[in-house]
């Protein structure tokens, strides 16, 4: 899988996505990532990427121009590698967008180039947006400086999701919100800390009962710290 990050910030994605699993998983090839800086293709001499809005108002809005050509650049860039560019998925991340979950992840998994675009400032001329985007997401009801974090946060949702990544692929399989439940909980040794025994059903081998008392465990801790993934209204 192929992951194109449009940013003005590439380092912030570099050094966020170039450890531990997804390192790994780059390092192996299961997936590529670049992040590409939109300011090496703004048209203006100063290298200017963003102007004041229209109307008034605060902050400073990013530009179309520098936008459109770099997501055009990297549209190119898929097709010489004999992918279809122009079906690639373009994610805008944004506080106004649908708010990531598993699924979503999921559904992302299964593309075979990715384009994220990272917004600053204010936010993107409109008009590109229009033109560009297929899919608006956030990442939750709160506004943050600019898109790289959100973009690596599903970023590494997805690629723990690609077959290969993980060490162990049953891991994500078990991991919370893969059935709509949360993960039951987990210990490892020593079997006694502090005075506090790991369950004994843990130790005993029977893994059919084991199996049992974490779907019970599962099930129970979902109930109490998020009852709606059951359906059921929780005081949030
Ligand atoms: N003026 C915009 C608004 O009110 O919707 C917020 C702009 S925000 C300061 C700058 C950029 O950060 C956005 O363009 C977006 O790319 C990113 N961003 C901020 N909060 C986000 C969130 N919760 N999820 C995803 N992206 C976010």
């Amino acid at each position: 899988m192929n992951f194109h990050v449009m940013t003005l910030f590439p380092e912030m994605i570099r050094s966020g996505m170039d450890t531990s699993i997804i390192g790994r998983a780059m390092a192996s090839g299961i997936l590529s990532l670049e992040a590409v800086n939109i300011r090496d293709y703004t048209l203006d001499k100063h290298k200017k990427v963003d102007d004041y809005p229209y109307g008034g108002g605060a902050g400073m809005l990013m530009q179309a121009q520098p936008v459109y050509d770099c997501y055009h650049a990297i549209v190119q860039r898929i097709a010489e590698s004999g992918r279809k560019g122009q079906k690639a998925r373009v994610i805008y991340v944004t506080p106004q967008g649908k708010t990531f979950q598993q699924q979503m992840a999921k559904e992302f998994a299964r593309e075979e180039d990715l384009i994220f675009l990272c917004g600053h400032y204010e936010g993107i001329d409109e008009r590109v947006l229009e033109q560009i985007v297929t899919d608006y997401v956030s990442i939750g009801d709160y506004v943050l400086t600019g898109g790289e974090l959100p973009a690596c946060i599903m970023t590494d949702a997805i690629v723990r999701l690609i077959p290969g990544a993980m060490n162990d692929e049953s891991s994500a399989l078990s991991d919370s919100f893969q059935d709509d439940l949360l993960a039951p909980p987990v210990y490892t040794r020593p079997a006694e800390f502090n005075g506090w025994r790991v369950p004994d059903i843990l130790l005993s081998g029977n893994h059919a009962k084991i199996r049992e008392w974490q779907e019970k465990v599962a099930y129970e801790r979902t109930k109490t710290l998020r009852p709606d993934l059951l359906g059921e209204q929780g005081d949030f």
